[in-house]
């Protein structure tokens, strides 16, 4: 199945798209040592904790992208995300350009709902803008697509991390 805005791409995006969308799993080499880390997420956003959510998260990215054999990432977990950004709810991924490194960013509550996201989604979240992520650097795509794919390959670095948790 592909998403109705597939048949407005060009050749080119067609061929990236599908691209994407055959990856369906991240195997995640030793995952299971991570499982700490998604505890003690659940348990900082639990206290409204920004500071250790940010630490967490961090841990977690680099876990990942270490385990994976992509360039590190800078990650900020602010407070509220502001009321302008529409696109995705609580995340968002920069690539890195001119700049040393990509970064994401990850908003502990919206502006409109202000209480703390739940630890499922957050992680979710988390996942997903690693997820872009790894199409540039791991899978070394030219643009990152949310295909069917895409959201398979979410959903299996969640399963993995929170495995046995
Ligand atoms: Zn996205």
């Amino acid at each position: 199945m592909v998403f109705a805005y597939y048949n407005k791409l060009s050749a080119t995006r067609k061929n990236i798209y599908r691209k994407s969308d055959e990856i369906h799993a991240v195997p995640l080499p030793d995952g299971t040592a991570l499982h700490p880390l998604t505890s003690r997420l659940a348990s900082a956003l639990e206290h409204e904790d920004r500071v250790r959510t940010e630490e967490i998260c961090r841990a977690l990215a680099r876990g990942m992208t270490s385990r994976l054999g992509v360039p590190p990432l800078r990650l900020k977990v602010l407070a509220v995300r502001p009321t302008t950004r529409v696109e995705e709810l609580h995340g968002l991924y920069e690539l890195a350009e001119g700049r040393a490194f990509a970064v994401i960013t990850l908003w502990m509550r919206t502006a409109k709902h202000r209480r703390v996201v739940a630890f499922r989604s957050f992680l979710r979240t988390l996942l997903h803008e690693i997820c872009h992520h790894l199409d540039y650097h791991l899978y070394h795509l030219p643009d990152s697509y949310h295909t069917e794919g895409f959201y398979k390959r979410e959903s299996s670095l969640f399963h993995q991390l929170l495995r046995d948790a």
